[in-house]
């Protein structure tokens, strides 16, 4: 279990990345949900023990994060995201090479290791070829095979499937799931559905504020009967925009249809929907950003 109690950061340009951030991180795969600037990478950083809070305390398996580093980056795996590679070595060497940076220097440890770690991230077959041939979806998977070298009991990852094709991003959260069914796999993301299917727990953070926290589908239920559908002609969008809770407007065949919040039928033709993830994350969205206080 990961425990985060009242983080804080301030930038020295006065951007205030966390604010007060507490969460409950159990084993599996968690998703940290929030748009661009939300303050994930600020939040996996600090728990990586790549920057420093100003107040707060972190906690993981018995080890205090901001007094151990040391302790934690033993039992820590870690994909940033900028993750880069050289693309002139093949991914067999340059998983080798990692492996003995961290400390693997026993030759046939590491050899099982490093072939464990190709198979177990599909990787294989590629093992030769170049990291530079690679795709984007590719290069991922050998991120996470880097960071699971030494067989670590904390998996972070920072917006891992940004750019990938909706295969491969399957690919990779599946990879990801079946990680998780062992340690704590922390996922940062911007894209609701890497959240939807395959988080057991998620906390969504907008401005540095964890704005909910728990199962997704708790916080789906708690919209039930309560999202509302309707298409509009483009030139009455604003108006509905002004007089209703209007989650989200996207173009279906060029016209826009929108969900609404409402507690019962909104206006004429509007039919109930089943709510999702999406709808939770834009009434949190818009909530915040009205500062009036969220509803669910
Ligand atoms: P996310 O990962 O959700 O996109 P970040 O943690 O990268 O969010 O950023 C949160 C906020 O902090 C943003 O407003 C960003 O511009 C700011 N920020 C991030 N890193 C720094 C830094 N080193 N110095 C100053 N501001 C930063």
């Amino acid at each position: 279990m990961l425990t985060i109690k009242a983080l804080n950061k301030t930038y020295a340009n006065g951007v205030q990345a966390l604010k007060d951030v507490n969460l409950e991180i159990p084993t599996g795969l968690y998703g940290l949900l929030g748009p661009n600037g939300a303050g994930k990478s600020s939040l996996m950083r600090t728990i990586a023990t790549l920057q420093e809070p100003d107040s707060g305390s972190i906690q993981f398996d018995g080890i205090d994060v901001l007094q151990d580093k040391e302790g934690l980056r033993r039992q820590l795996g870690y994909l940033p995201q900028d993750f880069g590679v050289y693309p002139k070595v093949s991914a067999e060497d340059l998983l080798n090479h990692f492996a003995v940076l961290k400390g693997l220097t026993r030759r046939t440890e590491r050899k099982e290791m490093v072939d464990g770690l190709l198979r177990q991230t599909n990787l294989w077959d590629a093992r030769k070829r170049k990291l530079g041939t690679f795709s984007g979806g590719m290069r991922q998977r050998f991120g996470i095979a880097q960071a699971l070298l030494g067989a670590p009991k904390l998996v972070i990852v920072d917006e891992p499937t940004a750019g990938l094709d909706p295969d491969e991003r399957n690919r990779f959260l599946n990879l990801l799931s079946e990680i998780g069914e062992q340690v704590v796999v922390m996922l940062s993301t911007h894209i609701v559905e890497d959240v939807t299917d395959l988080c057991p727990r998620m906390a969504m953070i907008v401005k540095g504020e964890v704005l909910l926290q728990g199962e997704p589908q708790a916080a789906i239920d708690m919209l039930k009967d309560k999202v509302w559908r309707k298409r509009v002609s483009k030139a009455s969008l604003p108006d509905y925009q002004q007089r209703f809770n209007v989650l989200s407007s996207r173009l279906v065949a060029g016209q826009p249809q929108i969900n609404v919040h409402a507690d019962s039928q909104p206006d004429d033709g509007f039919v109930q929907v089943e709510p999702d993830l999406e709808d939770v994350y834009f009434l949190k969205i818009h909530s915040r950003q009205a500062g009036i206080a969220a509803v669910a």
